[in-house]
């Protein structure tokens, strides 16, 4: 029987992604330094906090964030494992709404306000519309997540992040899937005047052939579509209901695309 591995796109078996919370001024920078290198990730905005100064203007988000992820942190940040769960389907719903007119794309992404969430909140979630929300504690691991509503990143930027990416680079057990997830706020770099650490990192990371770069709903997306492949029982042939392309490999060979919509005997 065949041997049939789930790969990322391009037949890739490491990952790559980012993301960086609240939308302030700084995410300009962070935007250009991840453009710069060919690095993917994820905005998590506050809809409802626009009018704070330090923020992103509204009228720039579609074009800003052109290429990486626009997801929810909802409308105005509460802590919302004290909230009326109500009241915290409006805030995710409603920034979704106000994103989506933004971007004019789906938004369906989310991390958590303060880190704050509850179990109730996390079974609400999928009928809002969301399929992945981050949490701040993180694993110092490479590991996919098991349970996408309670997404640990490997790490903030702050902790151990060049010794982390080297690490990462090191990785070539092709057995393995693995992801690396740094999180962050932008503005953090302003703080500590600590911007050569994201452009050192952005830069060792940049262009490698055996990482796949992508915002934090595109890894999800990918995985969903690559649980939804039809394989015979004998692995002799699979069939890809999705509309993206999906990629294996079959006993250790070069990679196998799976065209979206397609039928390829193996
Ligand atoms: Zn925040």
């Amino acid at each position: 029987m065949n041997k049939v591995y789930i790969c990322f796109p391009g037949g890739k078996h490491k990952a790559l992604t980012m993301s960086y919370d609240d939308g302030r001024e700084a995410d300009r920078r962070l935007v250009d330094i991840f453009n710069r290198n060919g690095i993917k990730g994820t905005f998590h905005l506050n809809s409802g906090l626009f009018d704070d100064l330090r923020r992103v203007r509204p009228e720039e988000v579609r074009t800003l964030y052109e290429g990486h992820e626009v997801a929810c942190h909802t409308v105005t940040h509460p802590t919302i494992a004290r909230c009326p769960l109500p009241a915290v389907a409006r805030e995710v719903l409603d920034d979704r709404v106000a994103l989506e007119a933004l971007t004019g794309r789906p938004v369906r992404g989310l991390s958590y306000p303060n880190g704050s969430l509850s179990p109730e909140i996390e079974a609400m979630l999928p009928a809002c519309g969301i399929r992945y929300s981050r949490v701040v504690e993180t694993t110092g691991g490479f590991a996919l997540p098991e349970n996408p509503y309670r997404w640990q990143g490997t790490c903030h930027h702050n902790h151990r992040l060049m010794e982390l990416g080297e690490q990462f680079l090191a990785l070539n057990k092709r057995q393995y899937l693995y992801l690396m997830y740094v999180w962050g706020h932008s503005y953090e770099f302003d703080n500590q005047g600590n911007w050569d650490l994201i452009e050192d990192f952005c830069r060792m990371m940049s262009g490698k052939d055996d990482i796949w770069y992508c915002t934090n709903i595109e890894f999800i997306d990918y995985m969903d579509d690559a649980r939804r492949l039809r394989f015979a029982a004998d692995n002799s042939f699979v069939s890809n209901p999705n509309a993206a392309d999906c990629y294996i490999s079959v006993n250790d060979q070069a990679p196998v695309c799976i065209p979206g919509g397609g039928f390829v005997r193996l």
